[in-house]
């Protein structure tokens, strides 16, 4: 098995935001390729997965469609990226009834290897199908809204969600969950733009030549993260839906 070094301070580790969405899938994010890019380039942040939303609530067209264009939207993204400097690498946040699941390790071409949409799996099937693909899955902000975790025999980790919109991001429950089934632990900003952008994310080794060696690097012991502590007031002042309301009052 590789051997990952990772040296802070020397230049040879990277801040990835491990969740991120552009509109062109996700319906809810407000931020082009450029936009997302532009946001990352000036918080210093040096890489990102795209997350973008597998959700019937995001479908539009046919199935195969979507699917083509979801692939279309990350090589996209990707190349826009490589213009900012920054490294993209693909990823998924898969809605499973009320829950989100972000996998990592999976590439475009794992779009096309099931028979029915991934939404339609079980947590225990959608588990399978990640670990089928040496990808890993991890549950996206598992206490968002009140909720309650999904079942841990079938995660590998769980997320620290930086969201400014969610108001707290949960990280001493996310934290106790993680150490009491020993998962890891991932971080990202979950950004879409309707709020101001979480500086947070995951310290990765640099040089990572894609998707399965990022899966390898989480499989291999808990990463070094930058979590962000949301700060309500600024929260308030830039939710682009209390801008509204207040316009409309
Ligand atoms: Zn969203
Ligand atoms: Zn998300």
């Amino acid at each position: 098995m590789k051997v990952f070094k990772t040296e802070r301070g020397k230049g040879k580790i990277k801040l990835f935001d491990m969740h991120v969405h552009t509109k062109g899938i996700s319906l809810c994010s407000r931020l082009s390729a450029g936009d997302l890019c532009r946001a990352l380039k000036e918080d210093q942040t040096d890489g990102f997965v795209l997350t973008n939303h597998y959700s019937p609530a995001h479908l539009r067209g046919s199935l195969g469609q979507w699917l083509k264009n979801y692939q279309e939207e990350y090589e996209r993204t990707a190349e826009e990226a490589e213009r900012w400097g920054l490294r993209a690498l693909f990823g998924m946040e898969v809605t499973l009834g009320t829950r989100d699941f972000l996998l990592y390790g999976v590439t475009p071409e794992c779009l096309y290897g099931s028979e029915r949409p991934l939404w339609e799996y079980t947590l225990e099937e959608l588990w399978e199908f990640a670990h089928e693909r040496e990808a890993l899955l991890v549950h996206a902000h598992p206490y968002r809204g009140g909720g309650v975790p999904a079942d841990f025999r079938y995660l590998d980790g769980v997320e620290i969600n930086c969201h400014p919109l969610y108001l707290q991001n949960a990280k001493e429950e996310v934290t106790a969950y993680a150490k009491e089934h020993r998962l890891f632990v991932t971080c990202g900003s979950d950004y879409h733009g309707d709020v101001y952008k979480a500086h947070c994310g995951v310290w990765l080794p640099d040089g990572l030549s894609g998707e399965k060696e990022l899966a390898m690097f989480l499989k291999s012991g808990q990463p070094e993260l930058l979590v962000h502590d949301i700060d309500p007031r600024r929260a308030e002042q830039t939710n682009i839906y209390n801008r509204n309301r207040r316009k409309d009052s």
